[in-house]
């Protein structure tokens, strides 16, 4: 395959093609003979290389067999073009195979394409689901916002979010966010630090912690992305205090 493949290529050379106008595509389907192929192209010529699983597969065995071979191949700087090609489930959402691609590369801190939610998977600690729809709130309420804000906030696809499911362990990780929440736990006082850029900046209690945090993050974007002069995020304990209104 590796011959053939160059021979190809020198033969469209010799036939006028620019080299910089040709990409060599290997058709594979195992994890293993993906990493194999590209190793020896790349170790064997220059050509740009574009890669990809053909036939991953369905739902997660194809998203972690793609995840998996290319992400070997991207560490080791192999590759100039990804594909990611799943077979849809039933009326499946065709743009789940950009989706995936777009997240290997940013979870591989290549390129960042859409602002991330770490949220914690939730343990014996926390008895309710909340934190989990927040998360999913959070993410959705971004995936509506971004075809908006990537026009008007460039480096917002930069921005880190974090939803934690109790005030033991969330604190540690919302630091590492640009905004993080902690929510409360089982047998924990029912209030939710949130954490910017490393610093406590308030507590939000009562029924309205998502509308409130969602308001905190547009503030949040405004300030550090918007134009003109970069305003100051509030911050530091108890600059501002959200009283519960139930
Ligand atoms: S942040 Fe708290 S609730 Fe979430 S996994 Fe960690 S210990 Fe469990």
């Amino acid at each position: 395959m590796v011959i053939s493949a160059l021979r190809s290529a020198e033969l469209a050379e010799e036939f006028g093609l620019p080299r910089d106008h040709i990409i060599l595509s290997a058709k594979v389907s195992g994890v293993q003979d993906l990493i194999d192929v590209y190793r020896t192209l790349a170790s064997r010529c220059d050509y740009a290389l574009h890669l990809g699983l053909t036939e991953a597969g369905m739902g997660a065995r194809g998203i972690v067999g793609s995840a998996a071979g290319l992400a070997v191949l991207l560490q080791e700087g192999i590759g100039d073009t990804i594909r990611v090609s799943l077979t849809p489930a039933p009326n499946g959402n065709r743009a789940e195979e950009v989706f995936v691609a777009q997240q290997i590369l940013q979870s591989l801190g290549i390129r960042s394409f859409t602002p991330q939610v770490t949220a914690c998977p939730g343990c014996g600690r926390t008895t309710s689901t909340f934190f989990q729809e927040l998360a999913e709130q959070i993410q959705s309420y971004l995936r509506e916002s971004m075809p908006v804000w990537k026009e008007k906030y460039p480096g917002i696809e930069e921005l880190k979010l974090a939803v934690m499911g109790c005030v033991v362990n969330g604190p540690g990780e919302s630091k590492h966010a640009n905004i993080g929440i902690s929510l409360p736990g089982t047998f924990e006082e029912p209030k939710a630090p949130v954490f910017v850029d490393g610093r406590l900046m308030t507590t939000l209690k009562g029924d309205k912690i998502v509308a409130e945090f969602i308001e905190i993050l547009n503030d949040y974007v405004s300030a550090r992305y918007g134009p003109g002069p970069a305003a100051t995020v509030e911050a530091g304990p108890g600059a501002r205090e959200t009283v519960s209104r139930n």
